[in-house]
């Protein structure tokens, strides 16, 4: 029997709920056997109700099958209003980050296909902050169980996605016990995969890299902080934030949703690029259909795939962030068109 997805779908902050829509669009244009169950959660939704998400949001959850969220606003402003984002990572255990970067011709500045591997858990992203003698402190957290599964799981993505080479980010020249776990636990694991180039980087050394020689790079596996920095820096390597987009991976759950955040300077416009949040739907049907052994999903991902480059890079249907003057709703339509077509 075929197997009926339930995919559950965060609006989120910001641009969140325009760019989102514009991707169901699209994944209804592929025709996909999937069900949607809404969920709710966010800052706009707290300022509604109080709440950072709907009360039954993590029992709704256990009966899906992945989550497409659009991005959640977390004011800097507002002390007491903690990351929903961080929050969803902690209760889902999303431990792996994973964020594709792949040239686009004639936005990037060259040709490469290289991914981040964050791990999403641990690192000064716990929080663990204080006043110690009027001295702010931060706790920076690795773990050698959360070393080993995010070490694994970026030699276990390159040897099922085709690539050779995995390098491992760190700064153990100067963070030498927690950095330096960090490392070490990657290359006693790296042990267990002789077929792959296992080797490292330093964080800084690691951003040059990215933007002087994307193309030689392939598996990049970083603790948290510095993998959501450098993602950025790729994402401008890429052409723009509006371009990427993720996956957030754990052993029961998996959430999709673009690198950029909720860009509150073009909210509401109709000129948001949609491309980062389609890319991350992307991503979706391919874990899906990985981890189900579904090759229509996997066909239905390169539909997809093959429209959205060729809206970019050949028909150059582009909104703002890529110098054009379309608008979300251009792009959308012309994704649709090419994916009509493919199916026909
Ligand atoms: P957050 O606090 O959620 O990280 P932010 O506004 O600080 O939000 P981004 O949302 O990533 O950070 O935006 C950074 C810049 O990139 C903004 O100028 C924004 O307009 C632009 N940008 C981000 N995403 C897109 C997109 N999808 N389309 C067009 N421009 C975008």
């Amino acid at each position: 029997m075929v197997k009926k997805y339930r995919i559950g779908v965060l609006k989120g902050d910001g641009i969140g709920p325009e760019i989102v829509q514009a991707t169901m669009d699209v994944l209804n244009a592929l025709e996909l056997d999937f069900e949607y169950v809404e969920l709710y959660g966010g800052y706009e939704y707290f300022k509604k109700t109080g709440k950072v998400l709907q009360d039954d949001f993590f029992d709704v959850v256990k009966r899906l099958d992945a989550i497409l969220k659009g991005p959640l606003y977390t004011p800097p402003h507002e002390k007491e209003f903690k990351s929903v984002n961080v929050l969803l990572r902690k209760e889902l255990d999303l431990y792996a980050n994973v964020r594709p970067f792949r040239s686009f011709k004639g936005f990037s500045l060259k040709d490469f296909n290289f991914i981040i591997i964050r791990e999403n858990t641990e690192d000064l992203y716990l929080g663990l902050e204080g006043f110690y003698r009027g001295v702010a402190l931060a706790l920076k957290v690795i773990s050698y169980e959360g070393a080993k599964r995010i070490a694994e799981f970026g030699f276990n993505y390159a040897k099922s996605n085709g690539f050779k080479r995995v390098t491992v980010v760190h700064k153990a020249n100067i963070l030498k016990v927690s950095d330096g776990l960090f490392r070490d636990v990657f290359f006693e694991v790296a042990k267990r995969y002789p077929e792959l180039q296992a080797d490292e980087l330093i964080v800084d050394t690691a951003g040059y890299t990215i933007v002087k020689s994307p193309e030689s790079l392939g598996v990049l596996v970083a603790p948290n902080l510095y993998g959501d920095i450098l993602a950025d820096v790729a994402a401008a390597v890429v052409g723009s934030l509006g371009l990427c987009g993720s996956a957030q991976i754990g052993e029961k759950m998996a959430v999709f949703e673009p690198v950029h955040g909720v860009a509150l300077d073009i909210a509401g416009k109709g000129v948001a690029n949609p491309i980062g949040e389609l890319e991350s739907a992307k991503l979706m049907l391919l874990y899906l259909s990985q981890k189900y052994s579904d090759y229509k999903l996997y066909e239905k991902a390169l539909k997809l795939d093959v429209a959205v480059r060729k809206t970019v890079e050949e028909l150059k249907v582009l909104t703002p962030d890529l110098g054009g003057d379309g608008k979300t709703i251009d792009v959308i339509n012309s994704i649709i068109k090419l994916v009509q077509l493919s199916n026909a």
